[in-house]
């Protein structure tokens, strides 16, 4: 007898759609004239307990919105958020659905969630699809910042619809299936603030600190305490970011997360010379959203966060609130510099961040601004240096006349830790990154998946950034800048 097919690969727990109605709109995906999984993330799927097959017809389906899984309550979210500085109050998964939420072995909580499913009620003329290129660039970002042991949404698969898309021409449609600890984002807070909607605020606050801080309910204040929390988890995101010269590039306030994970990987790259002005995306005309930028823009949009929390941190003396609210924002820097200066340290060798160490580090970096030097390969060159003298350092530098006094200071620094220089050395390479997703290795990749439907470059690209530490043979391509003739990089937000 033929076995009934499973329509449930995932145990649903559904506490967004239990305890949160009226915060989103429950909808179905469109109907995808032919879904196929083009990509699963195996290693994904394992981790979170899911026995997931990607030649199963049924699960491609579902994964594109398709079909609804049994015990999945598909739902777009409400949410605002200011974009590039200016509010809308109502964004919301324009292209987006929330499958449904599962519990992974140690009982975590995650999202299972899809981008570019179809339009919702939320899509403002927009066609609600997603095309391949973006999709896949998407899914090997994430898995990059993964690897590199930075929090982030993950990709759990890309599914092509069989559609095509128009987008400057034609393009094969696809869904992005993603993991996120939660989509909960500034934005989802300042929709009901923007609303005035109290209670509903106190709700999305309340189920915020159950999901993602459970202690907090214990705190004498649990709605200031949230907002220290999400501060220092930003706080620290955003310092991680700049320490493997990470560029989001479109760093809304809807795009910054309760969780403390990276979201929406849109037009992000990696700079490639050190210069805190470094801006890739083709919309961001006035340079809001540059690397150096990145730590005040993390602030301000802490300081919106902050906003909507005022009417719960004191509901009986605005000012009060607002003067605790504010202490909160001003923290963010010194948390921010600390946790960066911390990992810098690491960065070059040495294993706890000591007094002058920062302004070590920052004098580092006043040496390779306005020098074409790669930024990620300075850090291995450093090491190397530890190795086998400076060569391998000065040959990247035109102007040596700063980096050589440097290099006297960090040594003399060295000295005093309680470590070989090989043992240095070594941990120093565990933790710079030899591989990262270069804008041209990037690029190559998606060309050849998007116009050949040859994924396997970009699985290639895939699997070297799924160990970025680790020198191997045969990857030398992998390694270091984009050749000359790949000229300026301009990122697309691709939607
Ligand atoms: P993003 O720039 O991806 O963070 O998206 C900002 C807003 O635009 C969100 O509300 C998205 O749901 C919406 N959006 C982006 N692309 C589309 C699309 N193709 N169709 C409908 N809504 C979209
Ligand atoms: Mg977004």
């Amino acid at each position: 007898m033929d076995q009934p097919f499973d329509t449930r690969p995932f145990p649903f727990d559904n506490s967004y759609a239990r305890d949160l109605e009226g915060f989103y709109v429950p909808w179905q995906g469109s109907k995808a004239p032919k879904a196929r999984i083009a990509l699963l993330n195996e290693g994904l799927a394992a981790s979170l307990g899911l026995d997931l097959d990607a030649s199963d017809p049924m699960l491609a389906e579902i994964l594109a919105g398709s079909e609804t899984a049994e015990g999945s309550m598909p739902l777009a979210q409400a949410y605002a958020g200011h974009q590039f500085g200016g509010f809308s109050a109502q964004l919301g998964d324009g292209r987006a659905l929330l499958l449904g939420e599962l519990l992974d072995g140690e009982g975590q909580r995650f999202d299972l969630h899809l981008k570019g499913s179809g339009p919702t009620p939320f899509s403002r003329g927009g066609d609600g699809k997603a095309v391949l290129g973006p999709v896949l660039r998407e899914y090997l970002m994430g898995e990059a910042m993964h690897a590199l042991g930075i929090p982030t949404t993950r990709a759990l698969a890309a599914v092509t619809t069989g559609e095509l898309v128009p987008r400057e021409g034609l393009k094969p449609g696809a869904v992005l299936v993603r993991v996120a600890a939660s989509h909960l984002r500034v934005g989802t807070f300042q929709f009901f603030a923007a609303r005035q909607e109290w209670d509903k605020l106190k709700t999305l606050a309340d189920y915020a600190i159950a999901r993602h801080a459970p202690d907090l309910r214990e705190a004498d204040n649990p709605y200031l305490a949230l907002l220290e929390e999400v501060s220092r988890r930003q706080a620290h995101l955003i310092a991680q970011w700049m320490q493997v010269g990470f560029i989001h590039g479109v760093m809304n306030t809807d795009n910054m997360t309760i969780s403390g994970e990276t979201i929406d990987y849109g037009p992000c790259a990696y700079m490639d010379h050190y210069d805190p002005a470094t801006v890739f995306s083709s919309i961001d005309h006035m340079g809001r959203y540059t690397y150096g930028n990145q730590p005040p823009v993390a602030r301000w949009n802490l300081a919106r966060f902050a906003e909507t929390l005022v009417p719960l941190i004191d509901p009986d003396n605005e000012e009060r609130a607002i003067n605790l609210a504010t202490d909160v924002i001003a923290d963010f820097m010194p948390i921010y510099k600390e946790a960066y200066h911390a990992g810098m340290a690491k960065k070059i060798g040495l294993s706890s961040l000591e007094r002058g160490d920062d302004k070590l580090i920052d004098d580092l970096l006043t040496t390779l601004r306005g020098q074409s030097i790669d930024f990620t390969s300075t850090f291995r060159a450093l090491a190397d240096t530890l190795r086998s003298g400076r060569e391998p350092i000065l040959t990247l530098f035109e102007d040596r006349e700063g980096i050589v006094g440097w290099l006297e200071r960090w040594q003399a620094r060295l000295s005093s830790e309680d470590r070989d220089g090989a043992a240095i050395a070594d941990a120093m390479d565990r933790v710079n990154p030899l591989y990262t997703p270069r804008n041209h290795l990037v690029d190559a990749a998606l060309v050849k998946a998007e116009g050949e439907a040859d994924l396997e470059p970009f699985k290639a690209l895939l699997a070297v950034l799924a160990d970025p530490f680790t020198k191997r043979e045969g990857l030398d391509s992998y390694v270091g800048p984009a050749p000359q003739n790949f000229g300026p990089f301009v990122t697309y937000c691709g939607t």
